[in-house]
């Protein structure tokens, strides 16, 4: 009888295991994957959604008719809880066995207790959250047009100087430039504010490239208000730990993630509050080693230094996921490979034409960044859309093109 492998979850590493398995195990497993939306959304594109570059169909790819073309089953349906020990995974009114579980259940926003965060301000982690910031930014808009008032309904507040953040708050600079050109809005009634805890951007990089973001923001008009954490949120107002009150109608909050609530349930004592399950060197789960965890809900507590948590991660440790199970089913289990973060070269998109490289410490800017950032999207979304699995040696041969020139930069020096 064919293995039964559910998957939980189906975004980034869900999605690249599922195919993976059907593709390394063909009719020796029943692949059958679950997960509570129908569509993947391809996270790295939001902050262009929001601003109208791409639309929901080019980033979005439905489940359904995926997978039915590589024989993986598919149910829609909200996880409510994992029954590990009868190995059985838990939807309203029923339960799915498994023989093996990949739990790729991502992460939920981390609003770190602050008053009024979750009630008052826009998540941002899907294409509905970016769609309604963009349309609760054009009504805003246009209600000013017709009253004539902009006191606040023009400020947008964006809290958290990470990736998403400075990636967001660009996107809304360019969202506005159109806005306000279609109200007739002038450009100094109309501000962008984004708020960090930190002294300094940190897109994830070096503190040159947090640097050269800030100057870029300046240029852009983008105000920057660092080192100042929120203290509480309220109706069309952030409030700042030194007291300063933001008149701002929309507040978008991407100051932080946590593992997912499924993980965080299933985890107990084998759980870790900020970086989720605690996974061993294949990536199982140590209380239950038919589960293995990839992307953001769990980590490998082999590891000294934890890598960031990115898309790219995630589809790298499916791999080794797809592996060590094939291993296991086919009785090789000594053939289990450990994990080893390989170190991926990061991109950050400063809205129109305007990108960022970094690599092991070097790093680039300019337009043809932004051109290379889409470019690398598309192929991404073409590896999932088609299943094209001569697209996986891109990541390998973008990887090696980075360490040839990071070798050839060093050796200059
Ligand atoms: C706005 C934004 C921009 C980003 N930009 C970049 C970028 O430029 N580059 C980059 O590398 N990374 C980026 N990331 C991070 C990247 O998207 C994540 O690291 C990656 O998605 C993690 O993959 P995952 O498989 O762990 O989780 P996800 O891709 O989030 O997938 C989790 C899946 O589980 C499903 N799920 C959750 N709970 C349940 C449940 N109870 N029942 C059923 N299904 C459930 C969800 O619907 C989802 O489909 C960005 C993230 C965001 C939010």
């Amino acid at each position: 009888m064919a293995v039964r492998i559910v998957i939980a979850g189906c975004g980034f590493g869900g999605m690249a295991a599922a195919l993976g398995l059907k593709r390394r195990l063909g009719q020796s497993a029943r692949i059958i994957a679950i997960d509570k939306t129908g569509r993947f959304d391809y996270h790295a594109t939001l902050p262009e959604l929001v601003s109208g570059k791409v639309t929901e169909d080019e980033i979005t790819i439905g489940y359904q008719a995926l997978f039915s073309q590589h024989g993986i089953e598919f149910t829609e349906s909200e996880i409510s809880g994992i029954d590990w020990r009868k190995k059985r995974v838990l939807l309203p009114g029923r339960a799915v066995r498994y023989d093996y579980l990949v739990l790729a259940v991502g992460s939920q926003t981390d609003f770190y207790g602050v008053p009024g965060a979750r009630e008052n301000a826009f998540e941002f982690k899907s294409d509905s959250d970016a769609l309604a910031i963009r349309s609760h930014v054009g009504k805003m808009f246009k209600s000013c047009k017709i009253s004539g008032k902009t006191a606040g309904d023009t400020c947008i507040v964006v809290v958290g100087g990470g990736l998403t953040g400075v990636e967001l708050a660009t996107d809304l600079k360019d969202l506005l430039d159109k806005v306000c050109a279609q109200c007739g809005i002038p450009g100094n009634e109309r501000e962008i504010v984004l708020v960090g805890r930190s002294k300094h951007l940190s897109p994830g990089f070096s503190e040159e490239v947090g640097k050269f973001c800030e100057e870029y923001f300046k240029k852009q008009g983008i105000t920057l208000l660092l080192g100042n954490p929120v203290a509480r949120v309220g109706k069309g107002c952030v409030v700042l730990q030194d007291g300063r009150k933001i008149k701002a109608k929309t507040i978008v909050w991407c100051a932080g993630i946590r593992p997912s609530r499924l993980a965080e349930e299933l985890g107990g004592k084998n759980y870790n509050d900020r970086c989720g399950l605690v996974l061993n060197k294949y990536l199982q789960w140590i209380a239950s080693p038919s589960i293995f965890a990839v992307g953001d809900c769990g980590y490998c507590s082999a590891m000294e230094v934890q890598p960031t948590l990115t898309a790219m991660r995630a589809i790298e440790q499916a791999d080794y996921v797809v592996h060590n199970i094939a291993c296991e089913i086919q009785g090789r289990p000594n053939r289990k490979m450990q994990y080893s973060p390989r170190v991926f070269p990061a991109l950050i998109s400063l809205g129109r034409g305007m990108g960022v490289m970094s690599y092991q410490g070097i790093w680039a800017a300019g337009r043809h960044i932004s051109w290379f950032k889409k470019i690398t999207h598309h192929i991404h979304l073409a590896r999932f859309r088609h299943d094209w699995e001569f697209l996986e040696y891109f990541d390998e041969l973008f990887v090696s093109l980075m360490e040839l020139i990071y070798i050839v930069s060093v050796r200059g020096k």
